[in-house]
């Protein structure tokens, strides 16, 4: 089944899936969620299911429909996304032309616009049109990880389904499929990093992988105080690889230090991070000066997923994180 490929989440395959089978699909969709969390994986399933030789299943997975549509040469299968950074009005344009001709080989003919929410201004005017009179036989899937950036007038007249994280059991069954056997311990702590997110897994299912980047992290923290060249580490990080995962794992050490500074018995560590190293971090960063930062770095994740000058964004970041820590024992409410 094409569903297989989707872990957890099982309410939305099902109402999907039910939908398609019993022919009450809607002309469009929004899937909404974070980076990695399988919005693609969800609407490739459905553009399946819809042209699925056998309606009753619904998405077999082993017809020549679906194994088009996995291999993405479905004729009637369009996937777009950003050219640049943003979805513009001459792609828009084009669905809209071919909207209105018939399906070349299957039921439906379905659009699947990836992070929607880059769409132009005038580009989401013209989607509208189409939303506004859809034609038969055509869906229309967006995608977009900040929906709020979606005008409303789009978002509502699409059927909206925010896709979930996944949960301990679904992590397990995850982790396996891609060859990776975890023991529940491991496969809790891989949950935690990742935060639900399967795409992040993959990258983190690795111990070591995941020790170093601890390691990374409190290492970042610890030089803060001392920091003289405030721009040179912003350009650095600016083309650091995975920065978003590095952030996140920042945010991981900051809550094991509040962790450290309210209790006293071990095993609670999520970070994996050397204890010693977190004890000394501890004795610099306060619990308020922990969450004042933690406060400034989800701003700036949530800054840093949009198209912005991302160098100058961390420049800023970095000189406000200093300066709490400048302040760290005159800043701080106690807990
Ligand atoms: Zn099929």
């Amino acid at each position: 089944m094409v569903w297989d490929a989707i872990f957890g989440r099982r309410e939305l395959v099902h109402t999907l899936q039910e939908a398609v089978r019993q022919g009450k699909t809607t002309h469009a969709y929004l899937f909404s969620g974070p980076e990695g969390i399988g919005k693609k994986t969800v609407a490739g399933a459905l553009a399946a299911a819809l042209n699925c030789l056998y309606p009753e299943l619904a998405g077999c997975g082993s017809c020549p429909s679906c194994l088009a549509a996995g291999k993405r040469n479905h004729p009637d299968i369009h996937w777009l996304g950003p050219e640049g950074k943003s979805v513009k009005l001459d792609q828009i344009r084009a669905v809209k032309k071919y909207a209105h001709l018939k399906p070349r080989q299957g039921k439906f003919q379905v659009f699947i616009i990836e992070q929607a929410d880059t769409m132009t201004l005038e580009a989401a005017n013209s989607l509208l049109k189409v939303l506004e009179e859809p034609p038969a036989g055509t869906v229309i899937i967006l995608l977009a990880s900040r929906p709020g950036d979606l005008p409303e007038t789009v978002c509502s007249r699409c059927q909206h389904y925010p896709v979930g994280r996944l949960d301990q059991d679904s992590t397990v069954e995850f982790l396996r499929y891609h060859g990776l056997e975890a023991a529940a311990d491991t496969a809790r702590e891989i949950l935690l990093w990742a935060e639900g997110i399967p795409g992040l897994m993959l990258q983190l299912a690795d111990k070591t992988s995941r020790t170093a980047q601890a390691k990374k992290a409190a290492a970042f923290l610890a030089g803060l105080p001392g920091l003289a060249a405030i721009s040179g580490l912003a350009a650095q990080l600016a083309e650091e690889e995975n920065l978003p995962a590095l952030l996140d794992t920042v945010t991981l050490v900051l809550r094991d230090l509040l962790l450290l500074h309210t209790v006293t018995h071990d095993g609670m560590m999520l970070s994996g991070g050397d204890r010693e190293l977190l004890a000394q971090l501890a004795d610099k960063w306060p619990p308020a000066a922990c969450r004042r930062a933690l406060q400034l770095l989800l701003g700036l994740q949530a800054d840093l997923a949009r198209p912005v000058n991302t160098r100058l964004l961390l420049e800023k970041a970095l000189r406000d994180l200093k300066e709490v820590i400048a302040h760290a024992e005159s800043c701080g409410d106690p807990l």
